[in-house]
Formats: structure tokens, sequence, C-alpha cells
């Protein structure tokens, strides 16, 4: 049987504990997988989304432990955190008054650093879609059963971008993308709701094959054209103020 060494820890691992990249590379599913977040998605991540994965948790659980921590505790009505709470170990928390959104995977064997809160830690202002996703599958009984769950991605941020949090119901959504509509002074109606999301998904279409073409070696002037006309037609509202209050938070961080 043909045998990989890890691309990480340079441990030799058999077929069936090695998680395959999509660059060919391969990492250990014994310890170096276990760094990464249960939703980080292995098989389109080149070697280096995983590292920066790695350290994109390293310094997102130090942001989380400074500045998110304290804020939980927090009386003041205007430092007061915004949950978005997750099924299973998975939590979302917006902070408004700095401008920063965690992104937390709880485990109570995480052995990488000894802790049992890990979080990513995101600029709002980077903050570019907020989309609804459902998926039905038949359970066991042969009934079926619809999943909720809010995307969440990124622009400007190395690592993982893109995510998922399942929701407990259908009935949590509406109640997300309003705050964060909101929160940007976006202003969807329901007439110009449905173009939105597409030019959305287009633009992270395109942005991921934009992400894949540099790699290969193989984007042209007309895809590059392509990605930037798709993002600029998301309505993202004013975000300076959301930059500079991020900023200026994460430049305390120690
Ligand atoms: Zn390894």
């Amino acid at each position: 049987m043909a045998k990989h060494n890890c691309a990480i820890c340079g441990a030799e691992i058999g077929l069936i504990s090695a998680q395959k990249l999509a660059d060919g590379n391969y990492i250990c599913r014994k310890n170096c997988r276990k760094k990464l977040f249960k939703t980080f998605d292995c098989v389109p991540a080149y070697l280096q989304d995983v590292t920066d994965h790695i350290a994109q948790i390293e310094y997102g659980t130090k942001v989380w432990n400074q500045i998110f921590v304290p804020l939980k505790k927090t009386k003041v009505k205007e430092e007061k955190l915004r949950q978005v709470t997750g099924i299973q170990e998975y939590q979302v928390y917006v902070s408004p008054s700095t401008g920063l959104i965690a992104f937390n995977e709880n485990r109570y064997k995480f052995m990488f650093f000894g802790k049992t809160e890990y979080a990513c830690v995101y600029r709002l202002a980077d903050l570019v879609t907020y989309e609804y996703d459902s998926e039905t599958t038949k359970n066991s009984e042969g009934k079926e059963e619809t999943r909720h769950y809010c995307w969440f991605g990124f622009q400007n941020t190395s690592g993982m971008n893109y995510f998922r949090v399942q929701l407990s119901n259908s009935g949590v959504y509406p109640a997300i993308e309003k705050y964060f509509n909101e929160l940007f002074g976006i202003q969807k109606t329901v007439r110009n709701m449905f173009q939105n999301a597409k030019r959305e998904i287009n633009a992270a279409k395109a942005v991921v094959g934009a992400v894949k073409a540099v790699k290969d070696g193989t984007i042209d002037e007309a895809q590059v054209s392509d990605t930037f006309d798709a993002l600029n037609a998301i309505d993202l509202g004013d975000r300076t103020e959301w930059i500079a209050k991020a900023d200026a938070a994460l430049a305390q961080v120690k």
C-alpha cells in the first residue's frame, strides 16, 4: 500500500489515515487534521490554506481570550456581544463595539492548544456574505429532514474564509439577515433580494475560480476583471467605520 508523509509534521501515513489536499499534498488525520476546525474543507484546500488556517486559529484564539471573553460579561449595553447560536459546538459572536466577529468551535479534547474554546476572528468589515442555505436528506427511517444553515463569507482573509453554521430552525435566519443588513446600512427590499443573492453567489464563484487560477498560473485578464465586476456588484454598504474600529481593536492585541 502506498505510503505518504504528512506535509505538516512529516509523519508517515497510510492511505486510510491520510487527508489528501487539492495540490496533491497529504496531511495526517491523527494529529494535523485535528488542528483544523472540523468545518474547514480540506478537499479544495492547498497546503498554504491549511497552514494559514492553523495560524488563523492560533491568532483568533488569542483575540478571543483578550477581547471577546471580557466582553461576554460586560454590563455596558453598547459593548454587548450578539450571538448567532449554531447547533452542536459552533457559535458566532458579533462585537459591534470592536468591529470584530468570532467563529468558535468548542472542543473538550483539542490537543493543540490545551484549552477548550477556539476561535477564528474576522473583521466585520470583511463580511461579504451571510446567506441562507438548506439541505434536505432522508433519515434512517426514510423520513425527510431539512437542515438550515447560514453561510458566512469573508474577503481579505487567508485561512478559512467560508463556513456555515447550522441553525436550530428555519425561523432563525431572517433575524440574522436583518441584523447584519442594519449593521451595514444595507437596504434589502423584497424586490431586489433575489437579485442580490444571485450576485453574491456569482461573486463567490468568481473569487473561488480566480484563486484557483492564480494557483494554477492559468488566470487571464478577462477572468480578473470578471472577478472584480462581480465583487463590485455586491451591495456592501459603507464599511469605513467598521474597518477603523476593527483595526484599532486588533492593534491592542498582545
Ligand atoms: Zn501530521
